[in-house]
């Protein structure tokens, strides 16, 4: 038996070495990671500018690790697929059925997810203030108003099940619609347009409001910028708006 313990001292050991290697390694390979075409965007304001609705650390860990992934995976398969890089985002999300087997499931999750990542950034900041003008009156015409679209957008997120995206789409004519997404899908994949979602996956939410889905639904609001999405709407019906 002693020798047994001795074993399994020995085993702990070295599990424990190579775990507390890992961190080192990766911390290396971010530092290090090669430069490609595919960019994180910055943010356009601080991390803790959405606290208290969402928390300095959640905005950082999301921002810098979760979108950096897509970016560096999307680097490393643009190596062997420059055509990737340069080609319009919404463009090649739309036509995933073009790219070949290998390739095809992670362009969808990570170009996606890279896509999803930079509109909800985009949308959201401090004094987001309220929907005005043309936009307004779409959630009018075709939302039911503000209150009806929050209570159905909230209800929607709470019903995608696992992780996933709720969205509000907008035709070119500028007609606005409420649709959910699994994992980095996106309504760029069926060719259309993306007013402003807001993303339901755990890491969105879990440091602050742990299960609570529904609570951070319903304090994600106050987080989002107005008048980028009445650019975002008066884009989409000039048919200039991206991902
Ligand atoms: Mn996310």
């Amino acid at each position: 038996m002693p020798a047994l313990s001795r074993r399994h001292l020995m085993m702990a050991a070295t599990g424990f070495a190579a775990a507390a290697a890992l961190p080192r390694y990766a911390s290396a390979q971010a530092a290090t990671a090669p430069a490609g075409p595919f960019k994180l965007p910055p943010l356009a304001y601080p991390f803790a500018a959405l606290e208290p609705h969402i928390d300095a650390k959640t905005m950082e860990t999301h921002h810098g690790k979760h979108h950096q992934a897509f970016i560096t995976n999307l680097n490393n398969f643009a190596k062997d697929n420059p055509k990737l890089a340069d080609t319009p985002v919404p463009d090649v999300l739309a036509k995933l059925g073009d790219l070949p087997d290998t390739l095809r499931t992670g362009v969808r999750n990570n170009l996606g997810g890279h896509a999803n990542h930079t509109m909800f950034w985009e949308i959201m900041g401090p004094n987001g203030g309220k929907p005005s003008g043309d936009v307004l009156a779409a959630i009018d015409r075709d939302l039911g108003g503000m209150e009806k679209f929050q209570t159905d957008f909230n209800a929607a997120g709470g019903r995608q099940f696992g992780s996933g995206w709720v969205f509000v789409t907008v035709s070119k004519d500028g007609k606005l619609a409420i649709e959910t997404r699994p994992n980095q899908d996106s309504p760029l994949m069926d060719g259309k347009r993306v007013l402003l979602g807001n993303d339901v996956w755990e890491h969105a939410y879990y440091l602050a409001y742990q299960n609570r889905r529904a609570d951070y639904l319903k304090a994600w609001w106050n987080t989002v910028n107005w008048s980028k999405v009445g650019e975002r709407y008066a884009a989409a019906k000039a048919g200039t708006l991206g991902v």
